[in-house]
């Protein structure tokens, strides 16, 4: 039995992370629970799963009766609160955004083991995060799928030296449209994912193909492996995760139906799988499946991904906080999709990159950035 916290627990990889805790109720006690505002689904949970600790930023108006046996916390650091007192022996990061960059750093503190679906914090504090990882010995296990594609290819290495990571992509909602009808693409059309089910954040990052740049980055952390030998092919179906190839040419890939239960229970029970109905591969149905190079006119933040980590130091930090304010913009149908890239293009330009040797340089890059992004979208400091 292990006790663990699910960060994020209304969200996408949250719901699906219970799922699992649901079905192994002997393994796994979910003992923290996290979330942002969601209160009446976080509620629901709590009556579910009766942790001891829960959190939410926003408080709730009013807590009803019958979940108030845990304790409580609230306000801008309450998912790092609620951590502190729960000491969970796993903590399952699914925060969305730099926002969830203190409850990393704080679960290496206070957990044995980090289950990372929060690609953001790796993107931005990932060399702080990682030392600080391999310092105290505590496994970062990948919750991405292709990152834990890769981590499960990576159980066959013994030792051998890897020639390239080789990332998947599904392409997104727009990965068949013309480069004028990207620009004007809107949210409905952004958010209509073709082979998975997410969050709405990481859905518009799919689309921009800016998800597979942190990807790159976050693939650059986990694995140690410079971004020149991490490669992306474009794969609609969704059906091969990620692959490694070794130095004798020899590729192997990780196969399965999309559904993220499966890279969630493969870190929730490493080194044990955790069985929960998949469906089987069907080749014979299937047919074929598709690969291309991936398109860095249409998609243009790709390569300002690749760019940031080869720049270094503040690069990836200005990056993700210029692109955080731009998919806020984008999904309150403020600006047209095509800003997306050019809001990157110009947080990279304007901002000086600076080296990063603390936390705290972490968020000055990230202000940073999000003064330039506002700056270059002629909006205030609301959000
Ligand atoms: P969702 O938007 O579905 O969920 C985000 C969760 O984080 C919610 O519980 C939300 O609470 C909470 N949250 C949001 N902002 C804050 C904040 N500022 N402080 C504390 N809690 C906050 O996101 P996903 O589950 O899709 O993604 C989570 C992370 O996992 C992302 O980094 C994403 O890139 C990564 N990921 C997701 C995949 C997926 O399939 N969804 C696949 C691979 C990686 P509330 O509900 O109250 O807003
Ligand atoms: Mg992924």
């Amino acid at each position: 039995m292990r006790t663990i916290a699910i960060l994020g627990a209304t969200g996408s990889i949250g719901t699906q992370a219970l799922d699992i805790v649901r079905r192994y109720p002997e393994r796994f006690r979910a003992n923290c629970l996290t979330a942002h505002s969601a209160s009446d689904k976080l509620f629901e949970l709590v009556r579910a799963f009766r942790p001891d600790v829960a959190a939410l930023v926003n408080p709730p108006e009013h807590i009803p009766e019958d979940v108030r046996f845990c304790h409580w916390v609230f306000g801008p650091d309450s998912t790092v609160k609620a951590l502190l007192a729960a000491k969970p022996q796993d903590a399952l990061c699914a925060i969305v955004g730099i926002a969830g960059l203190d409850a990393v750093w704080t679960a290496l503190d206070v957990c044995q083991r980090v289950l990372l679906a929060n690609k953001e914090a790796l993107v931005t504090g990932g060399d702080l995060v990682m030392e600080k990882a391999a310092r105290k010995g505590i496994p970062m296990l990948p919750v991405d799928s292709e990152h834990s594609a890769i981590f499960q290819c990576l159980q066959g290495r013994q030792g051998n030296p890897v020639r390239r990571l080789l990332l998947t992509a599904s392409g997104g909602a727009l990965r068949s449209w013309k480069k004028e009808a990207i620009y004007n693409a809107t949210v409905k059309d952004v958010l209509a994912h073709p082979t998975w089910n997410m969050g709405g954040k990481i859905t518009v990052d799919c689309a921009s193909m800016v998800n597979k740049g942190l990807e790159i980055i976050e693939a650059h952390h986990l694995f140690q492996m410079p971004g020149e030998k991490i490669d992306v092919v474009v794969h609609p179906q969704s059906i091969v995760h990620s692959m490694v190839e070794f130095e004798d040419g020899a590729v192997l890939a990780q196969l399965g139906n999309p559904d993220m239960r499966g890279p969630i229970g493969y870190a929730m029970g490493y080194p044990e799988r955790m069985p929960y109905e998949a469906r089987p591969l069907d080749f014979a149905a299937l047919g074929h499946l598709d690969f291309a190079a991936p398109d860095t006119d249409r998609f243009p933040a790709l390569l300002m991904a690749i760019e940031a980590l080869k720049a270094g130091g503040s690069a990836p930090v200005i990056l993700n906080g210029a692109n955080e304010v731009a998919v806020g913009a984008f999904l309150k149908e403020r600006i047209p999709f095509g800003r997306i890239p050019e809001i990157i293009r110009a947080a990279l330009d304007g901002v000086p990159v600076a080296p990063i040797r603390s936390i705290a340089d972490v968020y000055a890059a990230d202000a940073a950035a999000r003064r330039a992004a506002r700056r270059e979208l002629g909006i205030g400091n609301e959000e």
